[in-house]
Order: C-alpha cells, then sequence, then structure tokens
C-alpha cells in the first residue's frame, strides 16, 4: 500500500479476529491507525504507520456497516480480497443470510439450526421461472439446482454440482436440497408460459430418490468428533432426466426419470474400532436401542450393547437411536428390502459378535477360545459350520508346487487380523448391497440412456487433510485436491503391494515385470515402501519428508500437510481378506451370505488354484493379490473426473462456521458465532480466494473458439462467410479446435463491427 491519508479506512491483520476493521488518524506525530473497538468496553491503542504491507488491505466503503447485506454476489464488490470477503460473510450470517456468490460459485455458512429458507414457497419462487427476465440469481442452493436444472432444460447437457467442504460443513445436507429442487421441480411449470400450473404429486422416482437417503446416512454415516452424523463414504448421484419433446425456456422442465448412487471409500475400518469420543455406523446403534426395546428380526443383538467390543459404547443417544431404526426400518420398505431386513440385521449382528472373539495361544498358533457361545453364534448367524470358521481364522491353506495343498497354523496376531478383515468385509458387503438395491429400486428406468443427467459429487475436504501434525489418517477418506501427486504415488502403493504378495516378501531379481518395477532387490517392508517413494518423489510437488521421523511421509494437501505413516498406510491399503474365509462363507448354507462372497473373486483377484478332497470341500489359495485400496480408488476416480468433464459443473463451498458447530454464541440467542481464524482457512483452502482472483484478474467469460464462431457467426461479414462455416464443419471437437476455426476467429475479432462492440472491454485470445 503506498501512501496513507488521514480517514483511510483499512483493515489490519490480526490472529484473533484474522482481519481488524481501522482508520488512519493523525495526532500531531505522524500517522496512526485506529482499530474499531469490538465492544464497549475495549479501547484499543492506535498502531503506529506504517506497518508491514502484508499486514494491511484497504477497506471498502461499500462494506461499511451491513453494506454487505446489499451484495449478493461479491464479485461486484469494488476490492475483494481476503478480508472483504471474511467481513461480508460475517455479516451476513449474522442477518442469517447464510448464502452468498462469488462469481458463479455458491458459499453456503451452515446455520447449524433449521432456517424457513426451503419450504413449497422458496422451491416453487426458483423452479417457475421468469421467462425472459433475466433476474440477477439470488444466491440460494435452490437456485445454483435451478442452474443446473435449465442447462438440461436448454440445452440438454449433463450438469454435476460439486459440493464440499470439511466435514460438518453441510455438504450432505445441502445435497438433500438440490436432489429436493431437482425431484420436485422437475414438472414445474414456466411462470410466464400461460399454463395452469399442475398441481404435483411425487411420482415414485421422486419419492425414491429422496427416500434413498436416510437409509445411505443409516449404513454410511457415524457419529464423529466434528459431525454427529458424518459421512463415512464419498457419493456421487446421477439423476436421470427424460429428453423433452423439445428444448428451450419456454417449455416445461424436464422429467425425472431415474437415478443412480455412487458411492466411493467407505470408511470401514470404523467398524472395528472409533476413536474417543466416536460412534460406529449409526445402524448398529439403532439395532441394539430396538432390541432392548423387544424388537423382533434382531436375533444376535438381545446383548447389553456396552458388551460388545467392536463399539464404542454410548447409551445417551437411545430414544434418538429407536426412532432412528423405525426410520431405517420404513426407508428399507420402500425400496422392497422387507424381505431381506431379517438377514441384514443377522450379518450385523454376526459382525458386532466377531469382535469379542478370542484365541488361546499355543506356541506360534493359536484356537478360538472358549469354542463356545461366541463362536457357535457366530457360526449359527453366518450359516457356517463353526469347526470350519474356526479353522479358517486360525490356519492358512497354502498351494505348494508338487505337494498340493497344505494347511499351517497361524499365529495370534494373524488370527486376529483375519478375524477383524471379516468383520469390515462383511460391512462393506452389506453396505454395497444396500447401494445396490436402492440403485435398483429407483430403477435407472426407460430413460437411463438419458443423456443429460444431474450428478453431485461430494467429499470431505478435510477428512485427510486438516492440519493435523502427526497423525495417520489415511483410514478416513483421503480426498483431496492434489490429485495429481496423491495420484501417482498411490499407484506406486499398489506396485508396491501387488509385488509383496507376487514376492511373498523375498527379494526377487526378476527381469521380466515392467521397468516401472524398478526396485526389486528391496524387500517388501513399509520401511523399503517408504524409502521408495521418498526417492522417487522427494523435491516434487506435494511430496516431502522428515528424515528424522522414520518411517513417514508427508503429503501437502490443498489444506495443510498431512503425515502419514508408511506400516499403517500399507495394511490399509492391502485389505485383504484370506481365501479361507473367502471360500468358508462362499459355502455358508444361507444363500444371503453366499451371494454376498460371490463377487469376491472378481473385486479382490482370488482365483480357484487348487483342489483338496480332505474333508470334500474345495479348497482354494490366492494368487497375487491384484486389489488395492489406493488403486480402487484411483481407477474410481479417474472414471468421476473423466464424467466430471463431460458435464456444465456448478460449484457449492460449504463452510462451518465455528469448529464447535454451535449455532449461537452461548447466554445470546441473536449472535450466530462466526469464528473467523477457521472461516479464513476454508476459504482459502476451498480456494475460494483464489478463484476470485482469477474471476477479477482474468477473463470471466470463456468461449471455446468453435463455440465462439457459433454464437458470433452471424456478425461476420459477407467475405468471411464462406471461410468460417468451412472452418466450423471441419471442427467436430470444441476441445480440439482445427487451425482453420483458429484463423476464422482471429479473422472475425480483427473486423472493425467486431472490434467496436469489444471497445472498453478487457478481451484475449487463448490458444483453444
Ligand atoms: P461430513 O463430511 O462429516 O459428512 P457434511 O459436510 O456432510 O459433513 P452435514 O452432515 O451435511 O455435513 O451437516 C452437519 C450438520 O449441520 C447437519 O446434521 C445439520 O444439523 C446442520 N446443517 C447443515 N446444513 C444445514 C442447513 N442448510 N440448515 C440447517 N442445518 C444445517
Ligand atoms: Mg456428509
Amino acid at each position: 500500500m503506498a501512501s496513507f491519508e488521514v480517514e483511510d479506512l483499512l483493515w489490519v491483520s490480526c490472529p484473533h479476529r484474522v482481519w481488524r476493521p481501522g482508520r488512519v488518524i493523525d495526532e500531531g506525530e505522524g500517522l496512526l491507525l485506529q482499530l474499531e473497538p469490538e465492544d464497549e468496553e475495549e479501547e484499543p491503542a492506535p498502531l503506529p504507520l506504517p506497518l508491514p504491507p502484508k499486514r494491511l488491505l484497504r477497506r471498502n466503503v461499500v462494506l461499511l456497516g451491513e453494506g454487505a447485506l446489499r451484495y449478493d454476489n461479491l464479485t461486484e464488490v469494488p476490492e475483494l480480497h481476503e478480508a472483504a470477503v471474511l467481513h461480508a460473510l460475517d455479516v451476513r450470517f449474522a442477518h442469517q443470510q447464510i448464502y452468498t456468490l462469488t462469481g458463479p460459485v455458491l458459499l453456503a455458512v451452515n446455520p447449524f439450526r433449521s432456517l424457513p429458507l426451503y419450504g413449497q414457497d422458496a422451491l416453487r419462487s426458483f423452479a417457475a421461472r421468469q421467462v425472459g427476465v433475466a433476474a440477477a440469481p439470488k444466491p440460494h442452493v435452490f437456485g445454483i439446482a435451478a442452474k443446473a436444472l435449465e442447462g438440461i432444460r436448454e440445452r440438454y447437457e449433463s450438469q454435476t454440482v460439486l459440493i464440499s467442504g470439511e466435514s460438518g460443513a453441510g455438504k450432505t445436507e445441502t445435497t438433500k436440497f438440490v436432489m429436493q429442487f431437482l425431484a420436485l421441480a422437475s414438472a414445474e411449470r414456466p411462470a410466464a408460459s400461460g399454463r395452469k400450473e399442475s398441481k404435483r404429486t411425487m411420482s415414485r422416482v421422486e419419492r425414491q430418490v429422496l427416500g434413498s437417503n436416510p437409509l445411505l446416512e443409516a449404513f454410511g454415516n457415524a457419529q464423529t468428533l466434528r459431525n454427529d452424523n458424518s459421512s463415512r463414504f464419498g457419493k456421487y448421484i446421477e439423476l436421470h432426466f427424460a429428453r423433452p419433446a423439445q428444448l428451450g425456456d419456454d417449455v416445461p422442465n424436464p422429467k425425472l426419470s431415474g437415478a443412480r448412487i455412487r458411492t466411493y471409500l467407505l470408511e470401514k475400518v470404523r467398524v472395528i474400532r472409533q476413536s474417543e469420543g466416536e460412534r460406529s455406523f449409526h445402524v448398529f446403534y439403532q439395532a441394539l436401542a430396538a432390541a432392548a426395546n423387544g424388537g423382533d428380526q434382531l436375533e444376535g443383538f438381545q446383548f447389553p450393547p456396552d458388551s460388545f467390543k467392536y463399539l464404542r459404547h454410548d447409551q445417551a443417544k437411545a430414544a434418538e437411536d429407536l426412532q432412528q431404526y423405525e426410520a431405517t426400518l420404513s426407508a428399507m420398505s420402500a425400496i422392497g428390502l422387507s424381505h431381506e431386513v431379517p438377514k441384514i440385521f443377522r450379518v450385523l449382528a454376526a459382525i458386532l459378535h466377531m469382535g469379542n472373539l478370542s484365541f488361546n495361544v499355543s506356541g506360534e498358533s493359536c484356537q478360538v477360545a472358549g469354542e463356545g457361545n461366541t463362536l457357535a453364534l457366530i457360526a449359527e448367524l453366518l450359516a457356517v459350520p463353526s469347526k470350519d470358521l474356526a479353522a479358517a481364522l486360525t490356519t492358512r491353506t497354502r498351494q505348494v508346487p508338487g505337494e498340493g495343498v497344505i494347511r499351517s497354523p497361524q499365529n495370534l496376531e494373524k488370527s486376529a487380523a483375519c478375524r477383524d478383515a471379516l468383520a469390515r468385509h462383511l460391512y462393506h458387503a452389506i453396505f454395497k448391497y444396500i447401494v445396490e438395491r436402492s440403485n435398483s429400486s429407483i430403477g435407472v428406468g426407460k430413460e437411463s440412456r438419458a443423456k443429460a443427467s444431474a450428478g453431485f459429487w461430494t467429499s470431505s475436504a478435510s477428512s485427510s487433510s486438516r492440519r493435523t501434525p502427526w497423525s495417520s489418517s489415511a483410514s478416513t477418506t483421503p480426498m483431496s485436491s492434489c490429485s495429481s501427486s496423491s495420484m501417482s504415488s498411490s499407484s506406486s502403493t499398489r506396485r508396491h503391494c501387488i509385488r509383496r504378495r507376487a514376492s511373498n516378501g523375498k527379494p526377487r531379481t526378476s527381469r521380466t515385470m515392467p521397468t516401472s518395477w524398478s526396485c526389486f532387490h528391496v524387500g517388501g517392508t513399509a520401511e523399503a515402501w517408504c524409502n521408495k517413494l521418498v526417492r522417487l518423489h522427494e523435491g516434487k510437488g506435494h511430496f516431502s519428508h522428515d528424515r528424522l521421523k522414520k518411517g513417514t511421509f508427508i503429503i501437502s494437501h490443498f489444506a495443510g500437510p498431512v503425515t502419514y505413516l508408511c506400516t499403517e498406510f500399507l495394511e490399509k491399503n492391502k485389505d485383504e481378506l484370506s481365501a479361507d474365509l473367502v471360500q468358508c462363507l462362499k459355502d455358508s448354507d444361507d444363500a444371503f451370505v453366499r451371494e454376498r462372497f460371490e463377487e469376491h473373486d472378481r473385486v479382490f483377484g482370488t482365483s480357484q488354484s487348487g483342489k483338496l478332497g480332505g474333508d470334500g470341500r474345495n479348497q482354494r489359495v490366492m494368487k497375487a493379490q491384484r486389489y488395492s485400496v489406493s488403486g480402487e480408488f484411483r481407477q474410481q476416480l479417474q472414471e468421476l473426473l473423466q464424467q466430471i468433464e463431460r458435464t456444465e459443473p456448478h460449484f457449492i463451498r460449504c463452510i462451518k462456521p465455528n469448529p464447535k458447530n454451535q449455532a449461537f454464541v452461548d447466554g445470546d440467542s441473536s449472535k450466530p458465532f462466526f469464528h473467523r481464524p477457521s472461516v479464513a482457512e476454508q476459504l482459502s483452502y476451498q480456494g475460494v480466494l483464489a478463484a476470485i482472483k482469477v474471476a477479477r484478474a482474468g477473463f470471466p467469460v470463456r468461449f471455446w473458439h468453435v463455440e465462439f464462431l457459433r454464437e458470433f457467426r452471424c456478425l461476420a461479414p459477407v467475405e468471411l462467410r464462406t471461410a468460417l462455416e468451412a472452418a466450423l464443419k471441419e471442427s467436430t471437437d470444441e476441445l480440439a479446435p482445427s487451425e482453420a476455426a483458429t484463423k476464422s476467429v482471429k479473422a472475425l475479432l480483427a473486423c472493425p463491427e467486431i472490434q467496436a462492440a469489444l471497445s472498453g472491454k478487457r478481451w484475449a485470445l487463448g490458444h483453444t
């Protein structure tokens, strides 16, 4: 900041408020910065000027007082920077204006209490467009949803709404509002069309699309320290719309014809342990509360909740859990799952009892302790012979060349790991089943091949990316913005895990492997993998490493650095289930259990390679394991990105107003609690500030060359038209325009009429 004058308005950085307002004064001994008092008691001393330039920003006159209430879109504020955005959000939030636009991006500050913003009236007013009236868009989640619907109605182009934010910021709730809007608005008629508004009753598809939410939440959400209803999986919901007879703005909204939910990386490890103050997946507590209330269909749950080692016990919410159980049951029946309810809960009960299975050690081997009640109960719930289950947990069969299949004992550690892996896999299988059944009931419908769809991708920007100085948070959904780096290191993770299995941990010198497997001579330990990572990635992009902390590496996520422990990373990445256990469950007498393991081979690459007489059962041994969590995730992410690239994107950035999930300051019910430092941090790592910079400094309206020609060819002078039409014909792919198209754009831009129209505007011509 070059120079100051008396009465200049400034922001000065401060740790507590991030930016504080001040005013330049002159009391005779040079210029001073007088800070505005925060309350009546504070009398801040003036600061001597100049201060380091980094600490000062100009204050907008237009934002003084409650000026921010006038700005629905912050890019209209003359001087926009972190202090202005923060201040505007703070003022607007205090007036319950939780939504603010910055360009096309919607910022949504979680109010943590219900506000009357989503009723039928609001929905209608966004759904019933004013045809021909270009009103400035109101900041609202329905506004974004309406914009997406417009893209489908007018161009029949697929749309994606990307909803991001840290845990508890409101992604799941926001997703529900978007879905609600799209489901209900999809048959509203435009206001100015003169037609009588049809009275809407929800169609089956719409009811089921909305009804799938409680079910997914029961099985996929859990109470965490940051959110009582935290989604422990990523999801992408696709809504399919039938192609209307006509496209345009004066036609009815397209009709919802089906939906599909895709889920990503369920946090399975939560089934077997939870951190202090957190819980396992809701559905377990729901079942226990219902069983305590004499609920039928709950075989195996009739035990006091504190008797389950896998569950962090918490009776505080029993009443709520019981209520939610009813909601879960009715959601299950709504998608036609009533018949499977007892089967699903039997498996869930088996999972819980599995945690109580302990082992007696004898030398290098072990046996299931007691052999009694717990084992028998689990075996009964899963309909497998208890002796087979015990054997599959405590021993391992292997194919030995020349000797056939031999069975060897496992030590306690391995057996316990097998038990936990089985519990995790069973739960995951149930979760996948619920998702599949939701999908098939919602039906991808007759119009399943409808091109246009609206998808929502929600992910916790923060689960793996809070500024945790020393953590092994690889278990939580590792969504982050440094995709290129995390992708490449995950591919190396996958290779490493595969190689470990293939070589059985022994050094190998084979030259037949692809060249990217360049470090065979290193043993397959976590430390070796870590060294390899360091060698491959040190000094590159987002990777770093602390020499003093062996066996760890650091990824600089968008939100800050996270330290990963290699051992845990590799263990979690393998996530394997022994072939013996898979086989044991595939032989269950219960078809429901059997089917849950049917596709195991396909996903995890297990395959039959040995057959033994003995007890008459087929025994299989595992070939080189092809599966890895990071590999699966990488593939899913790539597919998702490709999918999103083919759509028109919309962005909603959810913001948590304070880390305590408080709606209001204690004792003052009129003032919401807006914690500026944590909001500023979210604005920064969500890229809001960076996006504002780009939008203001850069060029917010962009055309592909081909698109530009199509839009503006009517302005071309006669002599240019033939060449222009030829160029358009030649360029079928907008993303890869032809040389001819680019030439025509240049020629068009050089025309005097266009030059005149562009005068006073800032524009530039790019390569594509
Ligand atoms: P996670 O990443 O942990 O799943 P999330 O971003 O999905 O978090 P939500 O579960 O959507 O967070 O929101 C947390 C809580 O905040 C909700 O349970 C609800 O109480 C409240 N909340 C969120 N959005 C709103 C809203 N628009 N109005 C009122 N309350 C809200
Ligand atoms: Mg959520």
